[in-house]
C-alpha cells in the first residue's frame, strides 16, 4: 500500500526501478483523484501511442490524463508545480517538429474538453475548448454560412488547442493567414504553484491589453500555458471557389504566374504548388486524369458563381501568358473535386510514405518535412537550393507547399536505422536551412521549432546578429514556467 501522507518525489529521486515504480503509481493514484479514475490511462499501448508525432519521433509518457474542465487542469498544474512532475500538452499530435513528444512526464490529452461552448455570428466569434476539431468547427459554422479559415491540410485530426501552439497556417495562408491572426483571447492555465488560470485578451474584435500576451501564446508550442478555452474570430465563407490547375516547364515560369495574379489584384484562397517529381510520381501511383506534366500550380479563387466563367477566363490568360504547357479549370470546388483537380498536390505526403516504404521495406521509414518560408520571387532559387542539396547529399526531394506566401515543404525519408543516413539528412537540413536564411527566408513558416529545429532556430538569430533575441527567449520561459515542467526542452 501507498501511505496517502508520502511525499511524491521523495520516491523520484531514486534511480531504483522499485522506487520508480511506487513514483508512477503515486502520480496516477493523486491525478485519479482530480479527474477520476477512467481519466487516467496507463497501458503500455496506449502510452506508446501517446508518446509518438505524425513523422514517428518519439518520447515517453508516464501516463495519459484527460482533464474536462479548467479546474481539473488547474489541480493537475498544482500537484506537478509540487511534485516536479513534466507536463506535455497535446491535441492530436499531427505536429512535425517534436513539440508534442513526452519525455518521462505525463501527457494530457484535451479529448474530453471538445466543446464548441458558443457561436456569436454579430459579434464575430466563436468560443470553443481546446480539444475541437478544426473541420467539426467548420462543418458547424458551414449551417451559418461562416468559416475558421485557418486550414491545416491535417485540418480533419488537427486541434484548435494544436494549432493555436503550432501558430497553424495552411492551404488558404495567402489570403487568410495564420492562427496568430484569428484568435481573439485566450483562457490558459500556467504552470506555476497555484495553476493559475488568466483570460487574455477579450472576445471583441479589438483589445489593447499592454503587452500582447495572446500573440505570445499563440505559436509558444505549449511551453508557456496550457489553453483551456479560446475566443476566435471567424468570417463568411466565400459563396463560390474556381480552381484553375496548371502545369510548366519550370519553377520560374510557375513564378511568372504567380506575379502575374497579385499585379492583377487578384488574392487567391488558395496557390499550392508541387515540384515535376511529386507530379510524375504521383501519377504512377493514384488515379489522376490529368495529361499535364511538369511542374503544378494550383489556384483557388474566390467568386460569386454568377461570375465564375469570366473569373476562370482571366486566371487561364494568366496562365497562358505565363506559357504554361497544360491548364484545366473547374467553376466550382465540387466541379474541381469531381475532375480530382486537387489529388495530386493531395498525395505529397502520402508518396513520400510510398516511396520510403518501398524503398527501406521492412525498416522504418522516417518522412522529414521542412518548412521553410521565403520572399515569394525567391521560390524558384528555393526549390534549386533544395534539389542540389538532394543531389549532393543523395536524397531524392520531393517538393511542394502554399506558395502564395512563400511556404515551401520539401521531403526527404530516411531509414531510421541506418545511422549514416539520418547523419546525412541532419547535415542536409542544416544546409539548406543556412541557404535559405541567406536568401531572406527564414526557417519556419508554421510547424514551429520543437526539438528538431532547436539549431536552425540559433543559425536563424545567430545570422541575422540577434543572439540576444535567444536570451531573451530564455528569459520568457523563465517566468512563465519557473521550474520548467510544461514541456521542457522544446523551442528554446
Ligand atoms: C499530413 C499533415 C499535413 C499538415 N499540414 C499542415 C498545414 O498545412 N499547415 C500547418 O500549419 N500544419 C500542418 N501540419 C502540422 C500539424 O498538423 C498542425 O500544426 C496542427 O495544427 C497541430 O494540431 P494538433 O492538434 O495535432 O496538435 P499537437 O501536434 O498535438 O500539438 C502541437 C503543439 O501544441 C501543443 N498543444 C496542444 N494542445 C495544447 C493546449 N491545449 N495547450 C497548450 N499547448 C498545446 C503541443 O504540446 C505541441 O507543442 C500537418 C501535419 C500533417 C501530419
Amino acid at each position: 500500500m501507498i501511505p496517502d501522507n508520502i511525499q511524491i518525489n521523495q520516491y523520484k529521486i531514486s534511480n531504483s526501478s522499485y522506487f520508480r515504480v511506487i513514483f508512477v503509481k503515486n502520480i496516477v493514484k493523486a491525478l485519479k483523484k482530480i479527474v477520476g479514475k477512467n481519466n487516467v490511462l496507463t497501458d503500455e499501448l496506449i502510452l506508446a501511442l501517446y508518446s509518438k508525432n505524425a513523422i514517428g519521433s518519439s518520447g515517453k509518457a508516464l501516463c495519459v490524463v484527460f482533464p474536462e474542465n479548467s479546474t481539473h487542469i488547474s489541480e493537475i498544474v498544482r500537484l506537478c508545480y509540487k511534485e516536479n512532475i513534466k507536463i506535455y500538452p497535446q491535441g492530436s499530435a499531427t505536429e512535425l517538429s517534436g513539440s508534442s513528444t513526452p519525455h518521462d512526464g505525463i501527457v494530457m490529452s484535451f479529448s474530453k474538453m471538445n466543446k464548441i461552448e458558443e457561436i456569436n455570428i454579430v459579434d464575430g466569434y466563436v468560443c470553443v475548448q481546446p480539444g475541437v476539431r478544426i473541420h467539426e468547427l467548420n462543418d458547424v459554422l458551414s449551417e451559418y454560412g461562416y468559416m475558421f479559415p485557418v486550414d491545416p491540410a491535417s485540418g480533419k485530426s488537427a486541434t484548435i488547442g494544436g494549432a493555436i501552439n503550432t501558430g497553424a497556417g495552411g492551404l488558404r495562408g495567402a489570403r487568410y493567414g495564420t492562427m496568430t491572426d484569428w484568435v481573439l483571447g485566450l483562457e490558459v492555465v500556467i504552470p506555476d504553484e497555484n495553476g493559475t488560470l488568466l483570460k487574455l485578451g477579450n472576445n471583441t474584435l479589438k483589445c489593447r491589453q499592454g503587452y500582447d500576451l495572446v500573440r505570445l501564446i499563440v505559436g509558444s508550442e505549449g511551453t508557456l500555458a496550457i489553453v483551456t478555452r479560446a475566443f476566435l474570430k471567424i468570417t463568411p465563407a466565400p459563396e463560390n471557389i474556381v480552381v484553375v490547375t496548371s502545369f510548366f516547364n519550370s519553377p520560374e515560369d510557375a513564378m511568372k504566374a504567380i506575379g502575374e495574379i497579385k499585379k492583377r489584384r487578384m488574392l487567391p484562397a488558395m496557390m499550392e504548388f508541387i515540384d515535376e517529381d511529386v507530379v510524375r510520381m504521383g501519377k504512377e501511383i493514384i488515379d489522376v486524369k490529368t495529361e499535364g506534366e511538369g511542374h503544378m500550380l494550383i489556384v483557388g479563387q474566390e467568386c460569386p458563381p454568377e461570375l465564375a466563367e469570366k473569373c476562370a477566363e482571366k486566371l487561364v490568360n494568366i496562365m497562358k501568358g505565363a506559357d504554361a504547357t497544360y491548364i484545366d479549370f473547374a467553376l466550382s470546388e465540387s466541379e474541381a473535386e469531381n475532375k480530382g483537380l486537387i489529388n495530386l498536390r493531395r498525395a505529397f505526403y502520402p508518396l513520400a510514405i510510398n516511396l520510403g516504404s518501398k524503398e527501406f521495406g521492412e525498416s522504418i521509414t522516417l518522412v522529414l518535412i521542412e518548412d521553410f518560408v521565403v520572399p515569394v520571387s525567391k521560390l524558384p532559387e528555393a526549390v534549386r537550393i533544395v534539389k542540389e542539396a538532394g543531389k549532393k547529399y543523395g536524397f531524392m526531394v520531393l517538393t511542394g507547399g502554399h506558395v502564395g506566401d512563400g511556404n515551401l515543404h520539401p521531403m526527404i525519408w530516411t531509414d531510421v536505422e541506418n545511422k549514416e543516413m539520418m547523419e546525412k539528412a541532419e547535415k542536409f537540413y542544416l544546409e539548406i536551412m543556412e541557404r535559405i536564411i541567406e536568401i531572406g527566408g527564414s526557417i519556419s513558416a508554421e510547424h514551429g521549432i520543437g526539438e528538431m529545429k532547436r539549431e536552425g532556430l540559433k543559425l536563424e538569430l545567430r545570422k541575422r546578429g540577434s543572439e540576444k533575441a535567444l536570451d531573451i527567449m530564455k528569459q520568457i520561459k523563465e517566468v512563465w514556467d519557473p521550474k520548467s515542467i510544461l514541456n521542457p526542452n522544446k523551442v528554446v
